[in-house]
């Protein structure tokens, strides 16, 4: 203040007092006064209404107003400005309630001297100052606060609220001050904030967190910060606190947690499966394990968690699995077949499929793998196999029973004719012939079913619906196809009945199946439908192997890699396959064609490249079946008519000449197609049937009866052969011959197909 004068404005009617106070400021070197007397408050009043002092010295005994009031009166219009009271009555009271007024001191007259009275209105200027310079900030403060979320608060050592601004929304500043933190907010939430605030109290640093404060049911999170309150002399008095209401925030955090919840689920979900699912990280440490997991490898998941993972599950790395690591890594996915370990030591095989998992910036950082077990699978697949290859056995057997049946044949028939032809013979030729007769029939039954069990033909045949067998196929493959697989059926519920048998149906289902899951080892969808079918003239015109009449047709289609033109023709063959050595036989598809043709049916397949394939089977419906037996009908002997013999094999040209003849039939002989043709030419008018080998070298068999067909529309034919399976068969039957023997035939089985021929009732 030194350099500034001070105004004074003094308020005093007793001139005596005016000079003494005159006299004491001169006294003072350090300060100008400039002193400004008025006698009354009247007077006082209008200097204050037109001038700035910076102190104002006051008598509370003036001749227009007294005691008390005097002080009310002038500070009322003096504002702001610092008002000393100075009066000649030393009253306690009055002095005390002066300065609960708003008075800054309170002198008493002939007690005061120079320097005290200029203290005091130095005190009581600067304290002015001070108020005015704190109102100000405190203005700008508030202004700065206002509408902006941040509570402030003082806080005693106690924790009482000394101060409070800007209270959240639910409070009022009356309802906090002089409380604590547990009188306004749940217990838990105020003991947090407690420690917090001693903690501050105790070692007296400043500390910031988040906190959580529910207020009348509703809770809102605060960033918190509590600051150490000190005076001057640095000692604490309590905290100053700043909370900021940071719930928007904090929303979107919660919905962090939320995310984190519903990864949980999920993981709970995972768990519902039973593959075993496990996530690595790339040092092929396990931090995901999952419960189908738990139990596939008996490891629970807080043994798993943390382990090298090919440790725990592979006796030894091996080169394979290093190589999967290296395409899960690079391609980023990998898919194979894996033996792996238990915790009991027991091996398994398991389908299994891995995944890299990257992180948002699109850097690798797992790998999840999920395996299926599919030991027990591979023991039905086994199985498959195992069956395909009796087919196989069976197909190499029926090529030796072909044989073998040429041989019998004569052999047969040659003990059958010799008693007729030496009826006079000792007793001891006819059991002799007997002996061979008989013989030579056993080796016929012996090869007959070795012929069976290749064709499959030998199956009991019942009235099946399949709508049931194809549910039960759909329910096996659905737990041991890979899950990538989608399987489904489509049986119309009225399906017709097959006459069958349910197991070797049953294999015809499964082998298709099995191809459509190799052909999709990406996945795809597998859709067995059934269906059926009133096969009509002309269908069956169209299509050799049909006949008119009612059939269900069962489709197998799946989504996968397709065949190409050039292999459709060959997938029936036996040994076919485009699989690698151990994975494909080449068996399936001729052993679905055997039983299926044995069944009465046939088989269709439509493909296409890249978009999957449909096998169509085509089975007979109960109605309208026949059997042909002719062992039940009696012998009958021929009346001169010529029949044209056709086989290659001059064992079986003349046993059947001769069986022929002794029961009243003239017979032709051809060696081969062409031969056959020939002599059909020249004597079309005189030859009554044709008894036609279908294996025939040169020309085959079936071109033969299609030429004679053209010779003569009407001509009547006998097929013959011991290859039942022989895919011709069918064939053969659909080109319009009017009855198949099968080799080898008794004499009395040729004569009642020659009969049934001759009569036309075929
Ligand atoms: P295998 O399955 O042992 O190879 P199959 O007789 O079952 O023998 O099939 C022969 C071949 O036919 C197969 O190797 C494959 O090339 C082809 N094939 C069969 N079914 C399908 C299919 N659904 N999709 C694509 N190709 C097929
Ligand atoms: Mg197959």
């Amino acid at each position: 203040m030194a350099g500034k004068n001070i105004k004074v404005l003094l308020v005093e009617d007793n001139p005596g007092d005016v000079f003494l106070l005159q006299e004491f400021l001169k006294e003072v070197t350090t300060v100008v006064v400039d002193l400004i007397p008025v006698e009354q408050l009247s007077e006082a009043i209008n200097y204050l209404a037109k001038e700035i002092f910076d102190v104002i010295l006051l008598d509370l005994s003036l001749p227009d107003s007294q005691g008390l009031e005097t002080f009310v009166i002038a500070h009322h219009q003096a504002k702001a400005t610092p008002i000393i009271v100075l009066t000649g009555i030393n009253d306690e009271t009055l002095a005390i309630r002066a300065m609960q007024e708003g008075a800054q001191d309170y002198l008493v007259k002939g007690q005061v001297t120079g320097d005290l009275l200029v203290r005091s209105m130095r005190y009581a200027i600067e304290r002015q100052r001070a108020d005015d310079a704190l109102r100000h900030s405190e203005e700008r403060f508030r202004v700065a606060l206002k509408n902006s979320p941040i509570f402030v608060y003082n806080q005693d050592m106690e924790l009482r609220y000394t101060w409070v601004y800007n209270p959240p929304s639910g409070l009022t500043v009356e309802e906090i001050l002089g409380k604590q933190d547990l009188d306004i907010m749940p217990g838990e939430d105020a003991q947090r904030l407690t420690t917090i605030k001693r903690g501050v109290l105790t070692i007296g640093i400043g500390m910031r967190e988040e906190v959580s404060i529910t207020i009348k049911d509703t809770t809102r999170y605060y960033d918190l910060t509590v600051e150490p309150l000190r005076n001057e002399s640095q000692a604490i008095l309590g905290v100053t606190c700043a909370s900021i209401d940071i719930s928007e925030r904090q929303a979107a955090l919660r919905e962090r947690k939320l995310a984190e919840e519903k990864i949980r689920e999920q993981a709970a979900l995972l768990d519902v499966t039973t593959d075993a699912i496990c996530v690595r990280d790339l040092n092929n440490q396990i931090i995901f394990w999952n419960k189908g997991a738990e139990t596939l490898y008996g490891w629970k998941a807080t043994e798993a968690w943390g382990k090298n993972a090919t440790e725990l599950l592979f006796d030894e790395p091996s080169p394979e699995i290093e190589a999967a690591l290296l395409q899960a890594t690079s391609k980023g996915k990998w898919q194979g077949e894996l033996t792996k370990l238990t915790k009991m030591g027991k091996e398994i095989l398991v389908a299994s499929r891995w995944t890299l998992v990257c992180s948002e910036q699109g850097k690798p950082k797992a790998i999840l793998t999920v395996d299926t077990d599919i030991t027990d699978k591979k023991h039905l697949e086994a199985q498959l196999f195992r069956a395909q290859r009796l087919e196989s056995i069976g197909t190499l057997a029926s090529g030796i029973a072909h044989d073998l049946n040429n041989i019998l044949t004569p052999i047969l028939a040659g003990a059958q004719l010799l008693p007729l032809k030496f009826p006079d013979a000792d007793e001891r030729t006819h059991h002799l012939l007997e002996i061979l007769e008989i013989n030579a029939r056993r080796g016929a039954d012996l090869v007959k079913q070795v012929l069976s069990f290749a064709r499959g033909v030998e199956g009991k045949r019942i009235t099946l619906q399949l709508r049931h067998l194809i549910v039960e196929v759909a329910k096996i493959l659905k737990e041991t196809f890979p899950r990538s697989i989608q399987i489904s059926t489509d049986v119309l519920q009225d399906l017709w009945m097959v006459s069958g048998d349910s197991t070797q149906l049953h294999q015809v289902l499964m082998n298709l199946c099995v191809n459509a899951r190799d052909a999709m080892p990406n996945g795809g969808s597998l859709i067995i439908s059934a269906e059926n079918l009133l096969i009509d003239e002309n269908y069956a015109r169209m299509n050799l192997e049909a006949k008119e009449g009612p059939y269900i047709a069962i489709t197998v289609s799946d989504t996968g890699v397709g065949i190409s033109k050039e292999i459709l023709d060959r997938i029936f063959e036996p040994f076919f396959t485009t699989k690698d050595v151990g994975k494909g036989t080449g068996l399936g598809l001729s052993t679905v064609l055997g039983i299926i043709k044995s069944h009465g049916g046939f088989v269709n397949v439509y493909s296409e490249l890249g978009s999957g394939t449909s096998f169509k089977v085509y089975l007979p419906a109960v109605e309208g079946m026949e059997t042909i037996t002719p062992e039940e009908l009696p012998p009958q002997m021929g009346h001169g008519e010529l029949i044209l013999i056709v086989d290659d094999e001059v064992a079986i040209q003349e046993i059947t000449k001769t069986s022929l003849e002794t029961h009243n039939y003239k017979t032709l002989i051809a060696n081969d197609g062409i031969e056959a043709i020939a002599l059909y030419a020249q004597n079309r008018d005189k030859i009554s049937a044709v008894l036609m080998d279908i294996m025939l070298p040169s020309l085959d068999g079936l071109t033969a009866i299609r030429t004679l067909q053209k010779i003569n529309p009407k001509v009547r034919i006998i097929a013959t052969s011991g290859l039942m399976s022989d895919n011709k068969l069918s064939t053969v039957a659909a080109v319009g011959v009017n009855t198949f023997l099968v080799k080898p035939y008794t004499v009395n089985e040729l004569l009642v197909s020659l009969q049934k021929v001759l009569s036309g009732a075929n």
